[in-house]
């Protein structure tokens, strides 16, 4: 075994999951394009768990074609052709499926291969399980294989009428991303929640989206043969950010920031908004942030790409510091488009103007498109983007 491979063997394969048969017998890496291919690590695609809905009482829910509910064991306790839209809720220690009850406290549905659930009118795929929580409420947690996750991940994550480039490189990030997660959160009931990858279910595939994931399937980023957290946003402003300045993670070489010449045509590149400070206030306070009379708002610490590490934000109750991208998602990442920003105080309202769109870490969607539409291959957009990575297909 070369030395290569047993760093692959000790480091990548604990990443995906326990208890995968290998053959000790491989032949020497292959590298077609960029990737490393050592034939398939892993002997079939991993499951996800996705978090569809979490602590709420009601949702509703509508199959399609044949399903069969399971309780926590594999015991079939219904099944059925078809379920119009009803209400799912909790009651009296069990679940309600519109006017059923089932005395579980976890169930699962499962559906045909040509069906399909709706949860709250968006359609999943895969199977989803019903959790129980305290106070008569509920999670949802989809299992789906991670090639149909990536496809409901791209088609709502990139415009689809971007370059093959630009989405294989997306398709890339987001496969990585959910392998790390699924590695960190291995022994927890879900690996991640589907506002981290902005997944809408089947609702955005198409035959392109689906053909984008296939040209790339199995293919993940590693940087020391580890998986890493492969963060994304939309557009950096001009140099993406380490990620201890925004997420306080420890800094590795593929999100440490680089330049970005490429994302000056993005609409997002410069902006100006108003909020009112009386908004700003109720937010603060709903997230326990004492504040009263907003003065002043400013950045603290600008990282490369300009976005403050932390703000500092003047009212008559004295000067509070928060992390920056707290405070953004905290207004609204729709509002306070990022926090590369000056702020100026505008009688009852504050006046932001700043660049970029996201927390500016790892790769930047619109800069991705431009070099694609320069001609860059989608793995030399990865490189750009996150240095001294390695490609690797392992499935
Ligand atoms: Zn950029």
């Amino acid at each position: 075994m070369d030395r290569v491979f047993f760093l692959m063997f000790a480091t990548i394969l604990p990443i995906i999951s326990a208890g995968i048969p290998l053959s000790c017998h491989r032949d020497r890496t292959v590298v077609q394009d960029g990737v490393h291919d050592y034939g398939p690590l892993m002997d079939k695609i991993p499951v996800i768990r996705v978090l569809l809905i979490n602590d709420k009482r009601e949702a509703q829910v509508a199959i399609t074609g044949c399903y069969q509910i399971t309780g926590s064991l594999t015991n079939v306790i219904d099944q059925g052709q078809g379920l119009r839209k009803c209400t799912l809720s909790i009651s009296d220690g069990g679940i309600n499926i519109g006017n059923k009850h089932y005395n579980y406290s976890e169930l699962r549905i499962v559906t045909q291969q040509d069906g399909g659930i709706e949860l709250n009118n968006v359609r999943y795929r895969g199977e989803i399980r019903i959790v129980q929580q305290l106070n008569n409420k509920f999670s949802v947690i989809e299992e789906i294989d991670l090639e149909s996750f990536i496809a409901g991940v791209l088609g709502s994550e990139m415009p689809q009428t971007w370059n093959d480039d630009a989405l294989c490189a997306q398709a890339v990030t987001a496969r990585t991303y959910a392998m790390y997660k699924k590695k960190v959160n291995r022994d927890n009931v879900y690996h991640l929640d589907m506002l981290e990858l902005a997944y809408r279910g089947v609702a955005n595939e198409t035959s392109r989206i689906i053909k984008i994931v296939q040209d790339t399937k199995g293919i993940v980023m590693v940087y020391n043969w580890n998986i890493f957290p492969a963060y994304f946003h939309s557009t950096c402003g001009g140099h993406t950010e380490d990620v201890h300045h925004v997420f306080e993670k420890d800094s590795i070489p593929p999100l440490s920031g680089v330049e970005c010449n490429y994302c000056n045509n993005s609409k997002h590149s410069h902006w100006s908004k108003d909020i009112s400070k009386s908004a700003i206030e109720k937010k603060l306070q709903e997230a326990n942030v004492s504040i009263s009379s907003i003065r002043a708002v400013r950045t603290v610490n600008p990282g490369a790409g300009n976005h403050g590490s932390r703000v500092e934000i003047t009212s008559a109750n004295g000067t509070k510091e928060m992390n920056a991208n707290d405070f953004r998602l905290l207004i609204g990442p729709n509002n306070l488009l990022s926090t590369s920003f000056q702020a100026k105080s505008n009688g009852k309202s504050i006046t932001f103007s700043g660049r970029g769109w996201g927390h500016g870490v790892g790769l930047c969607q619109y800069g991705a498109q431009a070099m694609a539409q320069k001609g860059f291959q989608w793995t030399a957009i990865l490189r750009h983007y996150y240095p001294k990575i390695e490609l690797v297909r392992v499935y």
